[in-house]
């Protein structure tokens, strides 16, 4: 079921993990018993099995469909600390920026552990207005990010198209942040499922976890259709799947879908690409090294409906044409959409619930790429260490209970 949660319809199989990806079946069965078993293969999922399989725990991550084919390979890939930044955002911020220094080091251990590249590229995010009237409204968000301490650069129209000929020539202003860099969602599952394999990590993709086992209140087990697996801690990761996931345990959590719509382009000699991420207030451009351009994405409130809509190609194709002339003579090489597993508060959901046993890793709505990082290491501080170490602690599933009851209970 899980594949077809989302849609994709692509020429040539293009936007797919490439073929390289390799065969990740795993010989011998479900194990009977591991010390973590994780249920999904998303980039978070992969990321915090990858690493706990690096400190020597035996590790299973379980996954309905293919590895990275949820909400994961939907995204645009980009670690855009600074560009999300958003008023009342601080807490966020915090592990943003957390995550955004660990990205470095979290990439150069994967792509060597891998020995696949996931195109990083640092070339910095360009935030475009593109008439005056938007000039103000850039201002502001530059304020906010200063206030924040952010390493942004305000530019006249001229310094932004400086960076960017291509853009069209009305461009009145643009907000540089050069830590914001991006990295190939099609690479990230292929490298984060061959790392994680590599340090004896077992994967196994279409296979659906279907309940849990309980043993004196712990949760202790989970049951597949393939076998049951014993662990002693078990992480659910099943992004916005997640509420699914925990109803059965009679745990409620507050994520729910948001869709996108993206596509991708495919530039040429003629047209050229762009060299850096590119936000204007319509949409983003994620150029790839392989001549693709990520353009994405609507923000639909819609439940579990992945429907391609005329309006939502519309949004994307006249916010390019508006800002990048050059895209009239671009390929469209494929059209997706995706969900946002995003929680009441746009923030992930890190931690433990009210079954010991049991630890939850969701709701990354839609920083889940910049996040991978610093969400593993919680988990690796929380399982090896006992405690999560830094902004990580502020994201547990009781601040909800706070908000609920500084509300008069109601959800
Ligand atoms: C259009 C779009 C653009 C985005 N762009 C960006 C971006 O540029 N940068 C960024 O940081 N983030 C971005 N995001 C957000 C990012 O994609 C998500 O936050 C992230 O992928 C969430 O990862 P995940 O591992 O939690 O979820 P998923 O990738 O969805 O993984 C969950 C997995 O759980 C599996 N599963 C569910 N139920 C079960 C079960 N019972 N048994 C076994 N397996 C199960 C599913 O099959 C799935 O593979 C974007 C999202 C969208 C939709």
């Amino acid at each position: 079921m899980g594949r077809f949660d989302s849609q994709t319809f692509n020429v040539g199989e293009r936007l797919k993990p490439p073929a390289t990806a390799g065969n990740r079946t795993q010989s011998g069965g479900v194990p009977r018993a591991v010390d973590v078993g994780i249920v999904g293969a998303g980039f978070i999922g992969l990321s915090i099995g990858w690493r706990l399989a690096l400190a020597g725990l035996s590790v299973a991550v379980f996954d309905r469909g293919e590895a990275g084919a949820g909400s994961s390979l939907a995204s645009t890939g980009m670690l855009a600390a600074a560009a999300e930044h958003e008023s009342g955002g601080d807490d966020l911020l915090a592990l943003a920026r957390e995550s955004q220094e660990q990205w470095p080091d979290f990439r150069s251990a994967l792509e060597t552990q891998s020995g696949m590249s996931i195109d990083y590229r640092s070339e910095g995010t360009l935030v475009v207005a593109l008439a005056r009237d938007e000039v103000e409204r850039l201002r502001f968000r530059f304020d906010m990010q200063r206030r924040a301490g952010l390493d942004t650069q305000w530019l006249n129209g001229a310094e932004a198209r400086a960076l960017e000929p291509s853009l069209r020539g009305s461009v009145a202003a643009g907000v540089f942040c050069p830590g914001d860099h991006q990295v190939d969602p099609r690479l990230m599952s292929p490298a984060l499922a061959q790392a994680f394999i590599a340090h004896g990590g077992r994967l196994f993709e279409n296979t659906e976890v279907l309940s849990f086992e309980r043993t004196a209140g712990r949760a202790s087990g989970l049951v597949t259709a393939s076998g049951a697996c014993q662990a002693k801690t078990i992480i659910i990761a099943t992004g916005v799947w997640a509420a699914d996931t925990l109803a059965p345990l009679g745990l409620n959590i507050p994520v729910r879908p948001l869709k996108g719509q993206a596509l991708a382009l495919r530039a040429n000699r003629q047209t050229g690409n762009l060299k850096r991420i590119v936000w204007t207030e319509q949409i983003h451009l994620a150029p790839k090294s392989d001549g693709r351009l990520i353009v994405g994405a609507t923000v639909e409130d819609m439940g579990f409906n992945a429907t391609i809509t005329a309006g939502g190609a519309l949004a994307l194709l006249e916010g390019v044409h508006r800002a990048l002339p050059s895209s009239e003579e671009m390929e469209i090489e494929a059209i997706w959409s995706g969900f946002r597993p995003t929680s009441d508060d746009d923030a992930p959901i890190l931690g433990s619930v009210d079954i010991p046993g049991l630890l939850i890793a969701t709701g990354h709505h839609r920083n889940g790429v910049l996040l991978a990082p610093a969400t593993a290491r919680a988990f690796e501080d929380l399982l090896l260490h006992g405690q999560m170490k830094g902004a990580a602690n502020r994201f547990g599933l009781t601040r909800f209970n706070r908000i609920d009851a500084a509300q008069g209970g109601a959800r």
